[in-house]
This record gives structure tokens, C-alpha cells and sequence, in this order.
């Protein structure tokens, strides 16, 4: 069993990394992975690679990659050099962007990454909720397995809970998420929610990890174009 190097993921922002047997992992979960990924009896773990902060979107404005989906993009292939250079003669498959069927908030609860927020985005101490998933691999690998984050959720400890106060359309006043509301909100003409999420932006854990302007903007913009799409 081997500890992992994950520097050059690191560099490339991709700077989240958690290491599960599959053995461990919940067993509907890895009967569902076993049955869509027929070779999947040849890996013995999974690897989810995440990002936190701002250093991602760094590292893809400097790549200068031009793509309809220029994270996943630049996500998938730095794992895939990465990969290849530790492991060159390892088996493993993407499955995550991609048509996966494990949830990958369970993921990151198994993790410690993901605790539920209000508005239903995952939140924990180190990253508050600026932090994302970005690939998962089965892997033919010995690595060791990684140790959850051991955090309770902040939200626990948050008396002020502006995130819910904040919110323009008063998503959350119900005591739970009401995605119709947010929905019908951000399609307004006049919404403050077109570009970000003003409940998200309030919240203080992790502030400085925020995203800027122009990942909010690219981010926001792609889940109000998918909400059209899709109404
Ligand atoms: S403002 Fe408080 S309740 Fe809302 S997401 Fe942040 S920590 Fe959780
Ligand atoms: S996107 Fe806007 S409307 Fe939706 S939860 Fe966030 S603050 Fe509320």
C-alpha cells in the first residue's frame, strides 16, 4: 500500500483528494458501479478529485483551453497525465464527468467534504461551500485510503443563518429549500441571481476561498442556461 502523490493535482488547482476501497464503500453503491463499469471487477478503489478556492480557475484561464465545458476539460486531462506518469501501468476509468451512477454527495459526506447548507449546496469548515467535484476514477491501485475530514457542519454552530435572510426569493423561509422559488426568482428579468447566489455569497465560512466575479459569472450562468433550457 502506497501513499499517494498528488502534487501535480495540486498545482493544477484539482487540490481536493480523497481515497476509498471499494470494498468500503456503501454495497448498493459499488453493485451499481460493478454493473454499469463491466470490467469494474479489475479496480479496487475509487478516487474522487475535487477542487477548493479559486486556483482551478486559475490554472484553466492560464491553460488558455477554448471548450464548451473548459473545467471539466482541463479536469480530465490533468488527472489522465497525472495518472499515467504515477501509474503507468495501472487500469483505470473515468466515471465522473460522465454518465456515472454513484451520487457524489454521498461521495463527499464519506469524505467529510460535504455537509448539507440550506441551500442545498455542500458546506464544510475548510472550504465553507466553495469547493466542487470534479472527477471520479476506478482504479486498479494499492493506495492508501484516505481519512475522512473529521468536521461537524458549520452550520450547526451558525446563529446568524444570514444565508437564509439573505436569499432574495425566500427560498428557504419554509425551514426547508424550496428549488421552485429559487427557480422562478433567478428567471426574473430584474434578478440579483442571474450571475450568482446571493445566500451562498453571505455566507462568512470559508470567505476567502470565495470565487471571483468571473467564475461566479461562469458557473451561474451555466445552470441558468440549463434552468431555460429546461423550462
Ligand atoms: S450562513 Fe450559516 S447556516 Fe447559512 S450556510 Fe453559512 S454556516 Fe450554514
Ligand atoms: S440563487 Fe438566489 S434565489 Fe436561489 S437560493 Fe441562491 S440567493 Fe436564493
Amino acid at each position: 500500500m502506497s501513499v499517494g502523490d498528488f502534487t501535480a493535482l495540486n498545482d493544477a488547482g484539482l487540490n481536493l483528494q480523497a481515497v476509498f476501497d471499494l470494498d468500503e464503500l456503501p454495497a448498493e453503491m459499488v453493485a451499481e458501479l460493478r454493473r454499469r463499469f463491466a470490467p469494474a471487477h479489475r479496480y479496487r478503489q475509487l478516487i474522487l478529485i475535487g477542487h477548493g478556492g479559486r486556483s482551478l480557475w486559475e490554472a484553466v484561464k492560464a491553460s488558455g483551453m477554448r471548450s464548451e465545458n473548459p473545467i471539466d476539460d482541463f479536469s480530465v486531462r490533468k488527472v489522465e497525465q497525472w495518472f499515467g506518469k504515477q501509474f503507468p501501468d495501472r487500469a483505470r476509468e473515468i466515471i465522473y464527468p460522465g454518465n456515472m451512477p454513484a451520487d457524489l454527495q454521498a461521495l463527499g459526506r464519506i469524505a467529510g467534504w460535504h455537509h448539507a447548507s440550506p441551500f442545498m449546496l455542500g458546506i464544510n469548515a475548510d472550504w465553507g461551500t466553495w469547493f466542487a467535484y470534479r472527477v471520479v476514477l476506478l482504479t486498479a491501485t494499492d493506495l492508501e485510503p484516505s481519512r475522512p475530514l473529521q468536521s461537524e457542519s458549520p452550520c450547526a454552530r451558525c446563529a446568524d443563518r444570514i444565508c437564509i435572510s439573505s436569499c432574495p426569493a425566500g427560498a428557504m423561509d419554509g425551514g426547508s429549500f424550496a428549488l421552485d422559488k429559487c427557480i422562478g426568482y433567478r428567471r426574473q428579468a430584474s434578478s440579483r441571481c442571474k450571475a450568482t447566489c446571493v445566500a451562498r455569497v453571505s455566507c462568512p465560512v470559508g470567505s476567502s476561498h470565495r470565487y471571483g466575479d468571473e467564475q461566479m459569472q461562469h458557473a451561474y450562468s451555466i445552470s441558468l442556461r440549463e434552468i431555460e433550457r429546461h423550462s
